[in-house]
């Protein structure tokens, strides 16, 4: 996205990205820190319980719920992680998007119509 792309987008808050069949969120050692204190566990704690080896095995991500949904997104499509989620949530579709992310994402469909 260019400058006035990413000023003109409008994220509907309707939580598909995060319900993406499939779909994987890396975590850094950085991101498992910041999530567990966020959440008041132990690293350890949260390493178990909440991620698990991603299918390349080069890092871990978080886990998602049978449907596909991300563990972390809520009954209002709102993020439980929000002020800590990882840099992957942080930057979708400002910085980085996949070829079908206009078909997933309904303020993307829009942005591309009004070009
Ligand atoms: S961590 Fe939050 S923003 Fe990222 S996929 Fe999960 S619910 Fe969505
Ligand atoms: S799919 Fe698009 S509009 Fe919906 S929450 Fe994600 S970024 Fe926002």
């Amino acid at each position: 996205m260019n400058n006035e792309q990413k000023s003109s987008f409008k994220c509907r808050c309707c939580g598909e990205c995060c319900r993406i069949k499939d779909g994987i969120v890396r975590v850094s050692d950085e991101e498992i820190a910041r999530i567990a204190a966020f959440l008041g566990i132990d690293e350890q704690s949260f390493v178990e319980n909440e991620t698990l080896l991603a299918p390349d095995r080069k890092s871990l991500i978080l886990k998602s719920r049978e449907n596909g949904e991300c563990v972390y997104l809520d009954e209002n499509n709102l993020c439980r992680i929000n002020s800590v989620k990882p840099e992957k949530c942080r930057t979708f579709p400002f910085d980085w998007m996949n070829p079908d992310s206009a078909t997933i994402c309904p303020a993307l469909s829009v942005e591309r119509l009004s070009r």
